[in-house]
């Protein structure tokens, strides 16, 4: 359907157009009618079908046909990432509308996030744990609610942050419209869902666990310890461009990384331990085309969208089909083509056997002709966890006795005559050149542990004869 057939506002037809989309996606066709109409919405969507669009466009058109004041939208959603990429949509959409939005997540500075509040925007969309903090303050009020968005509801549940909503949703008005949007409805969603929604339009979209049309699946299965060299073949003979590669744990994304920057690939890893600017960083790279592979766990890859993301390699094999299904929908999104590899290890086949149960058909094999399967591999893959926390005990106690050991040099230092009684270090002589605030502060937070260098006794004597 056209979305010249929605009777949506001018601006708003600008702002899908410069979006390049033509024709709305089978989730926008079917919630853009009732939800325009001001009803509640029960959608079961997944990522890459466009349902962000499907409840941004009625919010937007809703505040364009009635102005008014105040934080009239909220959308919780379960990730940084995913936050950012809506509050990104929400932007393109906006565009040529005076509408404003505020994007607010944890692990990064809370401080724009409270200007953004206290500004005023129509718009917030937020993960609940950061919202929950701005919400015991005074420049976060929702008494002008009128939209409630939940997106990926079942993600929120999966990470543990469903009481957390719950919290937040306490504090919103009970007249609104809310828009509930999740892949999968498992019992306490569906439990959430009644409790929220008022006669809702129910749209399902994706009750056939399958990953969008146009993706190519194939498995290789592969020893375990060779499906790095296995990648590093692949990107090597050019059968895959630019990857976004998923691993099982963060400590696999950290080798794998560690392993293609050793042979020379160009790539970076996001994953839960790394903080918002480290996965901006890479997200940005990699869509920027200065990497080649970026490495991925679940958790952090939610919610990625890349446009034209040729190729989505699974190192391992989800442990969940829905996983499979969210990984494998990073590539084609929308209407592209793409391809899904999955390395798989004869331990992995019992995780292989569900996915295809789920996605109803059989993944077709594929051997990689001239790649040898029998190689040695080179050195160890995973570091076993035991020996790894041993390590970071043994660096801690190293950290541990170098703060020790600088303490006890600040001390002796302190009861040299050069120190002044209250133990910072003597001003130097007024009108010298080095007398600037800045310049000292500068030399002392560099010498900061090294030790008491011969120059420097000298130069601080001739300062006190000075
Ligand atoms: P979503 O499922 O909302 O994460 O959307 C997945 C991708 O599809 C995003 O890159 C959207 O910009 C894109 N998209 C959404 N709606 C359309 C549409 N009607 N036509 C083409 N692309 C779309």
């Amino acid at each position: 359907m056209k979305f010249s057939e929605f009777d949506l506002h001018p601006s708003l037809l600008r702002g899908i157009s410069d979006l390049g989309w033509t024709e709305a996606t089978p989730v926008q066709t079917k919630a853009l009618p009732p939800a325009l109409e001001g009803r509640d919405l029960l959608a079961a969507a997944m990522t890459g079908s466009g349902k962000t669009g499907a409840f941004l466009l009625p919010v937007l058109q809703r505040f364009l046909d009635r102005p008014g004041k105040g934080l009239r939208a909220l959308v919780l959603t379960p990730t940084r990432e995913l936050a950012a990429q809506v509050g990104d949509e929400m932007k393109a959409l906006a565009r040529h509308t005076r509408l404003t939005s505020a994007v607010v997540f944890g692990g990064v500075n809370p401080g724009p996030q409270e200007r953004a509040l206290r500004r005023g925007v129509d718009v917030v969309i937020a993960t609940p744990g950061r919202l929950l903090d701005h919400l015991s303050q005074a420049w976060c009020r929702f008494d002008q609610l009128e939209v409630l968005v939940l997106d990926e509801a079942d993600r929120m549940l999966d990470m543990g942050f469903l009481p957390d909503v719950k919290r937040v949703l306490a504090q919103l008005p009970a007249k609104k419209q809310t828009l509930f949007f999740s892949a999968t409805l498992p019992r306490p969603i569906v439990d959430l869902s009644q409790q929220l929604l008022d006669e809702p339009a129910r749209i399902d979209v994706a009750r056939k666990a399958a990953p969008a049309v146009g993706i190519e699946q194939v498995v290789l299965p592969v020893p375990e310890p060779l499906k790095p060299m296995l990648l590093l073949e692949m990107l090597r003979r050019n059968h895959v461009e630019t990857a976004l590669v998923f691993t099982r744990t963060k400590h696999r994304a950290n080798r794998l990384a560690e392993f293609l920057d050793k042979a020379g690939v160009t790539c970076d890893r996001i994953h839960g331990n790394r903080s918002q600017p480290q996965r901006e960083k890479a997200l940005a790279a990699f869509k920027g085309g200065r990497l080649q592979v970026l490495v991925a766990t679940d958790i952090a890859a939610r919610g990625i969208d890349i446009e034209a993301l040729p190729h989505v390699i699974n190192f391992d094999v989800p442990g969940q089909a829905e996983d499979y299904i969210h990984r494998v929908g990073r590539t084609a999104r929308a209407r592209a083509t793409g391809t899904a590899l999955t390395f798989a290890s004869p331990s992995e086949e019992g995780e292989l056997r569900a996915i295809e149960r789920a996605v109803g058909s059989k993944l077709q094999r594929l051997r990689i002709d001239g790649f040898d399967y029998n190689a040695k591999p080179h050195g160890r893959f995973e570091i076993p966890i035991g020996e790894r926390i041993a390590e970071i005990r043994a660096r801690k106690r190293d950290e541990r006795a170098r703060a020790q050991a600088k303490e006890e040099a600040r001390k002796t230092r302190g009861t040299q005559p050069s120190r002044r009684a209250d133990g910072r270090p003597a001003r130097p002589a007024a009108g010298g050149g080095e007398g600037r605030p800045g310049a000292q502060q500068a030399r002392s937070a560099e010498g900061a542990g090294r030790p008491d260098s011969r120059p420097n006794r000298r130069r601080r004597a001739r300062r006190r004869r000075d």
